[in-house]
C-alpha cells in the first residue's frame, strides 16, 4: 500500500544520505550496537537520520555538539525500536536539550501521611509529558558501551511508558503480550528489589538501586539493562527480561553470547 510517511521518509533518505565515514567513527564508540547483522544496522542508520530529521536538538552552551555527537545520540535512540514496526514511538515531542552537566531539578512529593515534602534533586536527565527530553552531554557521551548504563535510551523508555499516560511502567504492550503477565513480572522484582535495600540501604543490588525509585523508573532502569547489561538483568530478574524482550522484540542477551562465542574476550567480565 502507497504510503505517505514512507514516501517522506525515502525522499528524507535521498536528500541526507549518512556520510560513512562518520557512521564508521560513530559506530566505534558503540559496541551495544555490535552483532547487528547488515540489514540491521542499515535500519538503524536510516532510522536514526528520520530521528534528526524530526526532533530538534537544542545544545545550552557548554555542549560542543557536532554532527557525529548528533548521530551518536541518534543512533542510541534508535537502538530499542529497532524491532518495533515503524510506528511513531518517539511522537509527541519534538526537542532534546542538552544540558552540560547534570542539573538540580526540584521535586514535590506528598508522602503516605499527607505532609508535602518540596526538595532538589540531581539530575542528568528528564522526561516531560507532552514535553522535552533533557539529557546531560557528559552522560551521553558516557553511554555506548555494555556497561549496564545509558542515558539515552533511559529518558527515552520514559517516553515510550508516557505514550499511553503517565509514566507508571506500563508502556503500550502488544496485542499478543499480556497486561497481567507484565505486571506480575515486573511488581514481584520490584517488590525484590526494594525489599532488599529494606534490609540494608547499602546493599549491593544486582541491578542499580534507583529503579527502585518507583515502577517507571524500574521500567527505564531495566530497559537500559536489557540493552546494555543483558546478562546481569537477566541472571538477576530472567522474568522481567522475557517481558522486555517481548516487548522490545530482540534480544540483546542473544546477540552478546553470540559475540562472546565468537571472540571470547569480547568484553570485559566484570560491569563498573
Ligand atoms: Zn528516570
Amino acid at each position: 500500500m502507497w504510503s505517505l510517511r514512507a514516501w517522506r521518509h525515502r525522499r528524507i533518505l535521498a536528500r541526507h544520505p549518512l556520510d560513512a565515514q562518520r557512521w564508521a567513527e560513530v559506530r566505534t564508540r558503540l559496541p551495544i550496537l555490535d552483532g547487528l547483522d547488515a540489514r540491521e544496522e542499515l535500519r538503524l542508520q536510516q532510522r536514526a537520520v528520520l530521528f534528526l530529521h524530526s526532533k530538534q536538538l537544542s545544545a545550552l552552551p557548554g555542549v560542543e555538539l557536532d554532527d557525529s555527537g548528533r548521530l551518536f545520540l541518534a543512533a542510541q535512540a534508535q537502538l530499542p525500536l529497532l524491532h518495533l514496526a515503524d510506528l511513531n514511538w518517539y511522537g509527541g515531542f519534538h526537542e532534546i536539550v542538552l544540558y552540560p552537566d547534570d542539573f538540580v531539578s526540584p521535586q514535590r512529593h506528598r508522602d503516605a501521611s499527607g505532609v508535602e515534602h518540596e526538595y532538589d534533586d540531581a539530575r542528568s536527565g528528564e522526561a516531560w509529558q507532552h514535553g522535552p527530553v533533557i539529557l546531560a552531554w557528559p552522560g551521553v557521551q558516557s553511554s555506548g558501551d555494555w556497561e549496564g548504563y545509558n542515558l539515552v535510551i533511559h529518558e527515552l523508555a520514559h517516553k515510550l511508558d508516557m505514550l499511553n499516560g503517565d509514566a507508571n511502567g506500563l508502556p503500550p504492550l502488544h496485542s499478543d503480550m499480556r497486561i497481567s503477565d507484565w505486571a506480575t513480572a515486573m511488581q514481584s522484582a520490584y517488590d525484590d528489589l526494594n525489599a532488599q535495600l529494606d534490609r540494608d540501604a547499602d546493599a549491593e543490588t544486582p541491578i542499580d538501586p534507583y529503579a527502585a525509585e518507583n515502577p517507571a523508573e524500574f521500567f527505564a532502569v531495566t530497559s537500559e539493562y536489557f540493552f546494555t547489561a543483558p546478562d546481569l538483568l537477566q541472571q538477576a530478574y530472567p522474568a522481567v527480561y522475557a517481558q522486555l524482550k517481548e516487548f522490545y522484540r530482540q534480544d540483546p542477551l542473544a546477540r552478546l553470547q553470540r559475540l562472546q562465542v565468537e571472540h571470547p574476550d569480547y568484553r570485559p567480565a566484570e560491569y563498573d
